[in-house]
C-alpha cells in the first residue's frame, strides 16, 4: 500500500517522541508499505514563533510571518529523517516547495492550487521513505506560504490525493474523532465512523482535531482518511461517505470555538450598499466573517453584529478605521465563543434547536447570536459559559450513551 502518515505537534513534541514516530514509519515501512509522512512542528513551537513576532509588531506582515512560522515544521521534518536514516532506512526530508505543493498567494492562510505527484513519487520509486514538512507551500512567484493553523493535516491529505495513496492516516494525540473534545468533557465517546459531511460541520466550527480544510479536500478527492493516536494501537475513527455510515444520529456531536469575537457596529447609517462596504472592506483585509446579525432599521440607522476569528481582531480595526462615523459606535467583544451542536439527522428532524435554547436557558446562559444550516445548529454566548454549555449539551442529546 502507498499511506501517508500525518504525526500532530503533540507527536513529535520530543527527542523520544520523534524517536517513537520514527518506529512506527519504519513498522509501516517493514510491513511493505511505501510511505509518506508529513510532520508538524514540535508541539507550542509554532506559538512560542507567533509570540516572538509579537514582541516587535501587533500587526506583522503576513509575508514575514509564513517566513517564520514555516520553520517550525522544516525542523522536523529533518529531524525524523536524520532519525529514519540513522537506522537503517534511506529517508528523504523534503520542504513543501520541494514537494510540489503550489498555493495562492494569501499569506498565513494560503490555498493549494496544485500538486504534481512527481516529486513525491520519484523520491519514493527511489525506494525512500519521503518527510514532508506540513503546513507549507510556495506560490508561483516563490513566495514561501502557510495553509493556516492545523494546516500540516491538509498537507497530508493534498499529498494523499496527489499520489492516489491507499490511505491518509492522521496521528494525533487522541484516539480519534469524540462526541465532543475529550479534554472537555470526559464521558465523550469515540466514534468509529463518521461522514465528510459532519466532519467538515465539526472541523469548521473548532473540533480541531481535523483542519476543515483537509476535510473538504479530502471528501472532493474522496481520500480514504483515518484519525488515530500515534501513543497507542487503537483503532481510531474512519471518515467516510454519508452511505457508509449506516446510523443516521440526530445529532452527532458538539462542537466548541473560543477562538471567535464578535464585532458590534451599533447605529450605522441605513442606506443601500453599506453593508456591501463594510464586508467587502474585511474581505480586502482577508478576514473570514462568520455569523452576520442585521437588526430591523430604525430611524435611519441599524445595527450590524458579525463574528470573526478573534486572531483577526486588530485587522478588523484597522479595516473598518476608514469609515469614521459612518458605523455609528463600534464595540469588539473577545469574551465569546461559538458553540455548536451537528448532526445529519437534523435535516429530517424538528424541534432540536428548541431542545438546545432550553436546556442553555435552564443553566441561564444567554445566547448572543444564532445561525443554522441544514446539519448543524451554532451559538454564541459567553466565553466563560463555553465548556459547561458542552457538556450540558452533550448530556441533553445523550451522546454519552
Ligand atoms: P495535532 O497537533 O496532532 O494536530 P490538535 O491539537 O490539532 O492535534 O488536535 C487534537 C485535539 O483536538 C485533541 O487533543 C482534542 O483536545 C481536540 N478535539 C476537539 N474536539 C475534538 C473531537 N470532537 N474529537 C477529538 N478531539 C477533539
Ligand atoms: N504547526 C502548525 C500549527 O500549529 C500546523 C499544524 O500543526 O498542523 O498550526
Ligand atoms: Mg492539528
Amino acid at each position: 500500500m502507498l499511506i501517508v502518515q500525518k504525526y500532530g505537534g503533540t507527536s513529535v513534541g520530543s527527542v523520544e517522541r520523534i524517536r517513537a514516530v520514527a518506529e512506527r514509519v519504519k513498522r509501516a515501512a517493514d510491513a511493505g508499505n511505501q510511505v509518506v509522512a508529513v510532520v508538524s512542528a514540535m508541539s507550542g513551537e509554532t506559538n512560542k514563533l507567533i509570540a516572538l513576532a509579537a514582541e516587535f509588531s501587533k500587526t506583522p506582515s503576513t509575508r514575514e510571518m509564513d517566513m517564520l512560522l514555516s520553520s517550525g515544521e522544516r525542523v522536523t521534518s529533518a529531524l525524523l529523517a536524520i532519525a529514519l536514516t540513522e537506522m537503517g532506512y534511506e529517508a528523504i526530508a523534503l520542504t513543501g516547495r520541494q514537494a510540489g505543493i503550489v498555493t495562492d498567494s494569501v499569506h498565513t492562510k494560503a490555498r493549494i492550487e496544485e500538486i504534481p505527484a512527481e516529486p513525491v513519487m520519484a523520491q519514493i520509486k527511489a525506494g525512500k521513505i519521503v518527510v514532508i514538512a506540513g503546513f507549507q507551500g510556495v506560490t508561483r512567484e516563490g513566495e514561501v506560504t502557510t495553509l493556516g493553523r492545523g494546516g500540516s493535516d491538509l498537507t497530508a491529505v493534498a499529498i494523499a490525493g496527489a499520489i492516489k495513496a491507499d490511505l491518509c492516516e492522521i496521528y494525533t494525540d487522541v484516539d480519534g474523532v469524540y462526541t465532543t473534545d475529550p479534554r472537555i468533557e470526559d464521558k465523550a465517546k469515540k466514534l468509529d465512523k463518521i461522514s465528510y459531511e459532519e466532519m467538515l460541520e465539526l472541523a469548521s466550527l473548532g473540533a480541531k482535531v481535523l483542519q476543515n480544510r483537509s476535510v473538504e479536500l479530502a471528501k472532493k478527492l474522496s481520500v480514504k482518511v483515518v484519525t488515530r493516536n500515534s501513543f497507542n494501537e487503537n483503532k481510531g475513527t474512519t471518515i467516510t461517505s454519508e452511505e457508509e455510515c449506516m446510523e443516521k444520529p440526530i445529532v452527532s456531536g458538539v462542537a466548541l470555538d473560543k477562538n471567535q469575537a464578535r464585532v458590534s457596529l451599533i447605529g450605522i447609517a441605513d442606506r443601500p450598499g453599506i453593508a456591501a462596504e463594510i464586508f467587502g472592506a474585511l474581505a480586502n483585509a482577508a478576514i473570514n466573517v462568520d455569523m452576520i446579525v442585521q437588526t430591523v432599521g430604525q430611524d435611519g440607522k441599524t445595527n450590524l453584529d458579525f463574528t470573526i476569528p478573534a486572531t483577526e481582531l486588530e485587522t478588523a480595526r484597522k479595516s473598518l478605521e476608514g469609515f469614521g462615523g459612518a458605523l455609528g459606535r463600534q464595540e469588539f467583544d473577545n469574551e465569546v465563543c461559538k458553540l455548536s451542536i451537528v448532526g445529519v439527522g437534523m435535516k429530517s428532524h424538528s424541534g432540536v434547536a428548541a431542545e438546545m435554547f432550553a436546556a442553555l436557558a435552564k443553566e441561564n446562559i444567554n445566547i448572543l447570536m444564532i445561525s443554522t444550516s441544514e446539519i448543524k445548529i451554532s451559538v454564541v454566548v459567553a466565553k466563560k459559559y463555553g465548556e459547561l454549555a458542552v457538556r450540558i449539551l452533550h448530556a441533553t442529546y445523550e451522546l454519552d450513551k
